[in-house]
């Protein structure tokens, strides 16, 4: 049987940390994540003493603001990161080891670390690590192995393997499930825990404090190769913790191998998790743990399969591409039509597990066209929160559906009131009032789904529906002026620099292209499905004059620009007044290791030209058939030097500007910054607070729809490749109505095939 600890022959598919400083450990934590949709769990060491407390995150497991955090943010003058709102519930540590030798607990912290290495297996999901400790004289060796299947997400599973080097003694390794956990603030949002032993295992129960929602994890361990004579095991249910402890007499060169199974239900997937994980563990342990890594890693070959991107002639690129793509197949659950991807996928807290435009622009699009069932299932949360969003638009006066900024498990806005920049400001928080683009972003996402996969089904059970009712806020949304021309005022675009703007040109442009396509779905639905059409519009009350009404208004804000754009130039102006701000030499902060946030406050940056993140480079982005070859680099040109990318969204966006300019030099530079962003361990962003999903969705897009420039057109997908030299060549799948295209690009040539 081969090895599990052995680790891929391939560098190119391997993520490597050697050595061990605290201080690299919130970022590795969140980079190594294990992540296969349904969880995500955060690379702590097992035995504890990281930097940050372990953390397993279930997808859609939210819990409201406790009252303790509510009363902590209000009264102590602890910094709170931003207000309290709901957020995605820290589950119990299923991967705790406590390793004691002659009664002396082994830890990082209080022996001599001779080596130390973590690995990521990225074409396997496996988390591997390889360790030799000196403590009291004596040298141990350690191994783990830790995944969290992606062939049944309920299942992960931990090999763990000890051996005295030097000494002989009493060995005790202790496996356990710890429901002794807390959010960050030491917020805790599970209570009631019960333990009892069932069969050949042990069950842990426990529930969200504020919404009551039943959290069930069961585990076995088994020994393996174990001679039965010098070993003794006993389970102990304890209060909040499951530990299964072997006690073994260790001497040089013998090895203790254990393998811990756990399984994990929530009353969200089933109303009897308890007897859910039970029954499912008896079923793992029945196979095995080798027989469930296997099957989880032909899982993971079948996603690569359609997934992987192949950047031949530069290892390092290829490794941080897969490790995008790692993230990116990991982030979403084809069997859940509830959750979506927060802004940190499922590894860390920041933006406590909500889910932003990150989602339909930067992670949807890849799911499209690798992974169709998912990115389906990723959409019905939008249909699922459908509800909330009508109620939104109602409670602010507007007709339709306005989907909250920020969303958790229900669609309300949990947009928190007020956070803390990094330099202590406290800035209020507008965007959950004024960030409407999220509006276009979201049809945006069903459209193209649509296009890409012609699912009628879907449309005509959910997108239809939605399209239709964004379609109407965008009518109301809008206004028509005294000038004569139709606005959307007091907005905030993707630059979040710039709040309550009028005339922010993507919002503009994403509204009237919106407007369009729900009058030529309309126009397809009577004549393809005149039933279904029927009965949408009695549902909907939807008549004659407002599909027409649609019609002007989305003519009017096609010609907002009026103003704003340049006839000689092409350069659209980013909103309305945006030429007449104050000019900044953003290059004379350089070199810079925080935001304009920072460096300028709150009340300077509305005054000034210095833009967040792409925003008309991300309009060219996503809508640049648009406009002429000419304008886009126009654009490119002028807002290029003033914009801080000051949020992760925007490197990968002007990378993949870039390429389809063929500015290959500048479009490698801006890749390769969202491609370090998440791996820089040692300073910079890093993905302590989770990995930036919607960065690593826009490599994908920057390579495929950049460097590879695949557009649709007349419903059929074109391909206007600049691939740099250095690279040789770029080869990526994408699935397109049903047929998978290979791509094989090199230079300005793409070769494309379809095939097995
Ligand atoms: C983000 C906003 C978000 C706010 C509160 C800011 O850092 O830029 O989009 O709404 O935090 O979470
Ligand atoms: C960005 C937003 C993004 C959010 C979550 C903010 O800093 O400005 O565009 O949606 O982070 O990633």
């Amino acid at each position: 049987m081969k090895d599990p600890f052995e680790v891929d022959a391939d560098p190119r598919w391997l993520l490597v940390a050697d050595g061990w400083a605290a201080k690299r450990e919130p970022a590795i934590e969140g980079a190594f994540a294990l992540v296969n949709g349904y969880l995500g769990s955060r690379a702590a060491v097992e035995e504890g003493g990281g930097a940050w407390a372990p953390a397993t995150f279930l997808a859609g497991l939210f819990d409201a603001a406790t009252e303790e955090a509510e009363q902590a943010a209000a009264t102590s003058d602890r910094r709170v990161i931003a207000a309290p709102t709901a957020e995605l519930v820290i589950a119990p540590d299923w991967s705790k080891l406590r390793v004691v030798i002659d009664g002396l607990a082994l830890t990082m912290g209080g022996a001599e670390v001779l080596d130390h290495r973590r690995t990521l297996d990225l074409r396997r999901g496996a988390l591997l690590r390889e360790w030799r400790l000196r403590a009291g004289g004596r040298t141990t060796r350690l191994r783990s192995l830790r995944f969290a299947s992606l062939d049944d997400r309920h299942v992960l599973g931990q090999a763990f393997e000890v051996t005295a080097e030097d000494w002989s003694g009493e060995l005790t390794v202790e496996a356990i499930v710890d429901g002794d956990v807390t959010n960050e603030g030491g917020v805790r949002h599970l209570a009631g825990h019960r333990t009892r032993r069932f069969g050949d295992g042990m069950l842990l129960q426990t529930t969200t404090a504020q919404r009551h929602v039943d959290v069930c994890l069961a585990t076995s361990t088994a020994l393996v190769g174990d001679d039965g004579r010098q070993t003794v095991t006993e389970q102990e249910p304890g209060e909040r913790a499951l530990t299964w402890r072997c006690r073994f007499d260790a001497s040089p060169g013998r090895a203790l191998r254990l393998d811990k199974l756990v399984t994990v239900f929530s009353g969200r997937d089933d109303p009897d998790p308890a007897g859910r994980a039970t029954g499912r563990l008896a079923e793992a342990a029945g196979a095995g743990l080798p027989s469930l890594l296997g099957r989880s890693a032909r899982a993971w070959a079948e996603h690569w399969a359609v997934a992987d991107v192949e950047v031949t002639g530069d290892d390092e690129l290829q490794r941080r591409v897969r490790f995008a793509l790692y993230h990116l197949i990991g982030c979403a659950n084809p069997g859940d039509r509830r959750t979506a991807p927060g802004a940190r996928s499922l590894t860390g807290e920041r933006y406590k597990g909500h889910v932003f435009w990150d989602n339909e622009m930067f992670v949807v699009p890849f799911l499209t066209y690798t992974a169709p069932p998912t990115a389906r299932a990723v959409l019905g949360y939008r249909y699922h929160t459908l509800p909330a969003a009508l109620q939104n638009a109602r409670d602010r006066g507007w007709r339709g559906a306005a989907y909250a900024w920020e969303s958790a498990d229900s669609g309300e806005d949990v947009t928190p009131a007020y956070y803390f920049t990094a330099s202590g400001e406290r800035k209020d928080t507008r965007t959950g009032e004024q960030e409407h683009h999220l509006n276009a972003d979201v049809g945006f996402a069903v459209w193209q789904y649509w296009q890409a996969t012609g699912d009628e089904e879907h449309l005509l059970a959910e997108g239809a529906e939605i399209l239709l009712q964004l379609a109407r806020f965008w009518a109301s949304r809008a206004e028509h002026g005294s000038d004569g021309h139709w606005h959307v005022r007091t907005v905030i675009g993707p630059d979040e620099y710039h709040e309550g703007v009028d005339d922010n040109a993507y919002t503009n442009q994403l509204a009237g292209w919106l407007l369009d396509r729900a009058g030529e779905l309309a126009t397809w639905l009577l004549e393809r499905h005149p039933d279904r059409w029927r009965s949408l519009r009695a549902a909907l009350r939807l008549g004659g004059a407002e599909l027409a009404h649609w019609r002007t208004v989305a003519a009017g804000l096609a010609d907002s620009l009026v103003d704003g754009l340049d006839p000689g130039t092409g350069l659209i102006e980013q909103h309305r007044g945006f030429h007449h701000l104050e000019e900044v030499d953003l290059a004379a902060f350089e070199p810079r290791t925080t935001t304009f946030e920072v460096l300028l406050g709150w009340h300077a940056l509305g005054q000034l030209k210095v833009v967040k993140q792409a925003d008309v480079v991300m309009l060219l982005a996503v809508l640049g058939e648009r406009w002429a070859r000419t304008a886009h680099g126009a654009n490119f040109r002028y807002y290029e030097p003033i914009t801080a990318h000051d949020s992760s969204l925007s490197p990968p966006v002007h990378s993949l500007v870039a390429a389809r300019l063929g500015e290959l030099d500048t479009a490698e530079r801006y890749l390769e910054q969202a491609a370090r962003l998440d791996l820089d361990f040692e300073q910079g962003v890093t993905a302590a607070g989770g990995v930036h999903i919607a960065a690593l969705g826009g490599i994908w897009q920057a390579l495929v729809l950049g460097f590879g420039g695949m557009t649709v057109a007349e419903g059929e997908l074109r391909f206007a490749p600049h691939v740099p030299a250095s690279w040789g060549s770029l080869r990526f799948r994408v699935r397109w109505r049903g047929t998978v295209y290979q791509v094989t690009a090199t230079g300005d040539t793409a070769v494309v095939t379809t095939g097995p």
